[in-house]
């Protein structure tokens, strides 16, 4: 199948994204963890997108619409795209030549995010990319891979409500679009990590 996954930041995407990966075989591409590579590695697309990161602001379209499309290219099925897209205008880019079959909505309110977001922390290590929250796990390091943890420039409290104000405005008008295309398949986020995938298992897998 060919899945996204949208919804507010924090709201999950990343961790259900890991989930299908590690337990169907998915590939998991995040256009968050695209750009935050090209930032590491000083590419000109890091370059560009790194103080827009910061300030919680989208990179252009046409950059993550080319980004995408590339990786697209490379790709089997079998994949949930997760940060992509972000926008009505990349949603309808996507679906002029892209066939997807169901797009997961999570939905979650500001509260739970802005706690999850502030208090969330990820491993360094590219290969690995686990995500884990000070309140189940208050080590500085990965208990899967050792390497150290580190809290985005973008997960810092003043940067939250804004990213959510253009996740409002920008991201939210794709739940409709979704709708009505009859693709979307809406999950109450606001759970564990483990509650929204037992949703998923049982909405978009049929298990
Ligand atoms: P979150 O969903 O938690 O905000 P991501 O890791 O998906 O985090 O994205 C981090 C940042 O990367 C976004 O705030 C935005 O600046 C940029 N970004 C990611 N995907 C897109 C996209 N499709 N279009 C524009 N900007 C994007």
């Amino acid at each position: 199948m060919r899945l996204i996954i949208v919804g507010a930041p924090g709201s999950g995407k990343g961790t259900l994204a890991g989930c299908i990966k590690s337990k169907y075989g998915y590939t998991h591409v995040s256009t968050g963890d695209i750009l935050r590579e090209n930032i590491k590695l000083e590419t000109p697309i890091g370059l560009l997108a790194k103080p827009l990161l910061q300030e919680g602001k989208f990179v252009p379209d046409e950059m993550i619409i080319e980004i995408v499309k590339n990786k697209l290219l490379e790709l089997k099925d079998d994949y949930v795209l997760d940060g992509f897209p972000r926008t009505l205008n990349q949603g309808i880019v996507l679906s002029a030549d892209t066939e997807i079959d169901k797009v997961i909505f999570l939905d979650i309110n500001y509260d739970v995010i802005l706690k999850r977001l502030t208090n969330r922390r990820n491993c360094i290590n590219p290969e690995c990319k686990a995500i884990y929250n000070l309140n189940s796990y208050n080590k500085d390091t990965c208990e899967i891979c050792g390497a150290p943890l580190f809290q985005r420039d973008d997960d810092k409290e003043e940067v939250i409500s804004h990213r959510y104000e253009v996740y409002k405005l920008e991201t939210a008008p794709l739940v409709d679009f979704y709708t009505a295309k009859g693709l979307l398949v809406r999950i109450d986020a606001s759970g564990t990590p483990d509650q929204t995938f037992e949703e998923f298992k049982k909405l978009v897998i049929g298990e």
